[in-house]
């Protein structure tokens, strides 16, 4: 079959195209363009009318213009600096097209002598005469020129007409697919075919019309192609059979009834949820999304316990030493003593490690607390029966798909991530797992009061956290870093500390992206026993531990953050039952979007209320967690504006999956969208 009847045609690369050298598809794969399907998203930003034609006469100086002429003369002076010319005219004038750096066997070849050119470009005047200067848009074939010619942001050394040339030649050549909708949603978009909706995005005349079938089909393609893969992927999965947990919860609630607070409903909630996927013959593969502070430890630890009581081992990964160190001591408090509690630290001697190894094989340890170190290095478990991965919110798809995998068919996957996201992209990034959400938040927390400052108006700060200090509360103090892409850039948090030493000697730490890790895990532990009251820092502190003592928040350079992320950040204060506070300074004065922004973080403390706001007004890219999620950025589908396109595809997705639908002919669908190395291990 001739490659270019199918859709692999879209997946072979650019030299397959006529006129794309060597040079054209690596600066083309300098921009991440590497196949024709990559090229397809590369959208006109504009487009310049060439198609209506003038007279000599009639010509505008200074607009871009179209006319048709004879050559008649060329002049060649062969001195350097001096142009070639070539003396063209139609029956009403004169124009002199001028050529810098161009060969003569060239212009004799594109404006040849008594022959009808079509040419267009910017006209002058000069000496009593028109001119047009390095005239690109030049034809025999009228109709070549007299058209609209999209304009695209053009990858550096490639010039608009070789791009043109490239996408009219893909469109031209764009091969038939098998349609890979149902036809209720097809209908939904008039029944625009996937060929045809291409060849309309790149119309001159339908840029910017995100309203219209062709696009909104285009955007659902890509939404509905992600899902499905995380449908799949939980299918999957879901499919695999373990042996059940069996426990009896009357354990567990004997450990509930000794905390010193009661559940809330979402952590009881969950904890059914888990529960019940545990006991299941099917392995659980399931995501506990909670904001920060909404106590999704617990409900973790309880799960661990009742897994540890069907003769089960139980692995918990926390993403810093010091948190999961945090999450042990929590652990040794509230398990009753016979349950065997390790912790595999990066800082343990080596013979500690063997020796800890050796327990873990020899079942003679029931839970073990450690960093990701724990999973990676070669640590054997007799008989894993739980992972939970703590703060995951860096993993993507396809690494939790790898976690899952390697963690064994008995063992169930528990992660848990403070990242709320808003509901759209719920299915985009987290679509691969069930969910169990925390929503409410322990109604003993105090609100964190939030305010704003600007910059000059420190000693107002100052003021404010030398009383807190009197209290015996300590201080966070986070200086972004400077420059987003430069990762040590941490000058502002240095000046700061120096700043800030001076004022309050012995009393201040630093932290920031060059300070080694064992060092870090020393001053956090420092900071932890009150050994000193302000921490100075990059945002390099990982939210998920818990400093009862830090009550005061100070957040410099504020609108470098999204709100999402300045919540997780106020997340690290308020923690115990004090009052707490989050002081957000800025450089000036607010404008009124961002002043919009910043009333929504003060009014608010619910982090999904928030990433919905937030999304509202910034776009979704930005949304924390979004970008590490691992999940490329779509190309034309936007949570925002196409939000009843995500809620379509999950219909869809549903619906699919409850009519238990064969998804072979998704596969053209699946591979093109480039999520292959996912649906590699599926199809
Ligand atoms: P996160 O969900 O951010 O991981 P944690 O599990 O660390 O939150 O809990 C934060 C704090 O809230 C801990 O000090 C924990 O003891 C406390 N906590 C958890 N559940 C409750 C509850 N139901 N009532 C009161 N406090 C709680
Ligand atoms: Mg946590």
């Amino acid at each position: 079959m001739d490659i270019k009847s199918n859709y692999k045609y879209l997946l072979s690369d650019l030299s397959s195209l006529k006129g794309v050298g060597i040079k054209t598809s690596q600066l083309l794969q300098r921009k991440k363009i590497n196949s024709i399907f990559d090229i397809l998203w590369k959208l006109p930003k504009s487009y310049t009318d060439r198609s209506l034609s003038s007279k000599i006469k009639d010509l505008k100086i200074d607009e871009i213009q179209t006319i048709t002429i004879i050559p008649q003369k060329y002049s060649f002076p062969r001195v350097r600096n001096l142009p070639n010319r070539v003396l063209c005219k139609d029956e009403t004038g004169e124009i002199d097209c001028i050529f810098f750096n161009s060969y003569e066997g060239y212009i004799k070849k594109i404006l040849p002598i008594g022959k009808e050119v079509t040419i267009s470009g910017k006209v002058k005047y000069f000496r009593n005469k028109y001119q047009l200067t390095n005239p690109k848009y030049i034809s025999e074939n009228s109709s070549i020129i007299k058209q609209k010619h999209n304009n695209y942001s053009l990858t550096e050394g490639i010039s608009e007409k070789v791009y043109n040339k490239i996408i009219f030649q893909i469109i031209e050549n764009l091969p038939k697919i098998d349609e890979w909708h149902s036809k209720d949603i097809l209908k939904k978009f008039n029944n625009i075919s996937w060929n045809e909706s291409i060849k309309k995005l790149h119309k001159p005349e339908n840029i910017g019309k995100f309203k219209e079938n062709f696009y909104q089909r285009l955007a659902f393609d890509e939404i509905f192609s992600t899902f499905l893969v995380n449908s799949e992927i939980r299918k999957k999965i879901k499919k695999i059979k373990k042996i059940k947990k069996n426990f009896n919860t009357k354990k567990q609630n004997e450990i509930i009834s000794k905390l010193d607070f009661s559940l809330t409903k979402d952590q009881s909630k969950t904890l059914n949820e888990i529960n019940k996927d545990l006991c299941s013959e099917r392995k659980m593969f399931r995501l506990l999304q909670g904001d920060v502070g909404s106590g999704k430890t617990i409900v973790s630890l309880l799960s661990a316990f009742n897994t540890i009581n069907s003769g089960f081992q139980v692995a918990v990964m926390a993403p810093t030493e010091i948190l999961a160190r945090q999450h042990f001591l929590l652990a040794k408090k509230i398990f009753p003593e016979y349950i065997k509690i390790e912790i595999l630290s990066g800082k343990s001697t080596y013979k500690d490690k063997k020796n800890i190894s050796d327990k873990l094989i020899g079942k003679k340890i029931d839970i073990v607390f450690g960093t990701h170190a724990l999973f990676q290095k070669k640590v054997e478990f007799k008989k894993l029966g739980l992972i939970i991965i703590d703060e995951q919110h860096k993993f993507g798809v396809s690494q939790r798909k790898k976690l899952s995998d390697k963690a064994g068919k008995d063992c169930d996957v528990l992660l848990m991530t403070a990242t709320p996201i808003p509901r759209t992209l719920t299915m985009t990034i987290y679509g691969d797992m069930d969910l169990s959400i925390i929503r409410e938040k322990p109604n003993i927390r105090k609100p964190i009061k939030t305010y704003s400052k600007l910059e000059n108006k420190i000693d107002d700060v100052i003021r404010f956290i030398k009383k807190e200090i009197n209290l015996g509360n300590q201080i966070f103090w986070v200086c972004p870093l400077i420059e987003e892409s430069k990762k040590v850039d941490h000058s502002s948090a240095v000046k700061k500390y120096e700043y800030l030493k001076k004022l309050f000697p012995n009393q201040v730490s630093l932290l920031h992206g060059k300070t080694t890790i064992d060092q870090k895990e020393i001053i956090l532990n420092k900071f932890l026993k009150n050994d000193f009251k302000i921490l100075v820092s990059t945002t390099i502190i990982e939210v998920g531990i818990d400093f009862p003592n830090a009550n005061v928040i100070v957040i410099e350079n504020a609108n470098k953050f999204g709100l999402s992320q300045l919540h997780q950040l106020r997340g690290r204060v308020g923690r115990g039952n004090k009052d707490s506070s989050c002081i957000l300074m800025f450089k000036s004065n607010l404008s009124d979007n961002a002043k919009r922004r910043i009333n929504i973080l003060k009014n608010s403390n619910d982090g999904f209320k928030i990433s919905e706001e937030d999304m509202k007004l910034r776009g979704f890219g930005d949304i924390l967690g979004f970008k590490q999620s691992g999940i490329k950025n779509f190309k034309l589908a936007d949570p925002i504006h196409n939000h009843n396109l995500f809620i379509l595809a999950e219909k869809e997705i549903k619906r699919i999956e409850n009519e238990k639908e064969n998804i072979s002919k998704f596969k053209p669908l699946i591979k093109l969208y480039d999520r292959a190395d996912i649906i590699n291990d599926i199809a």
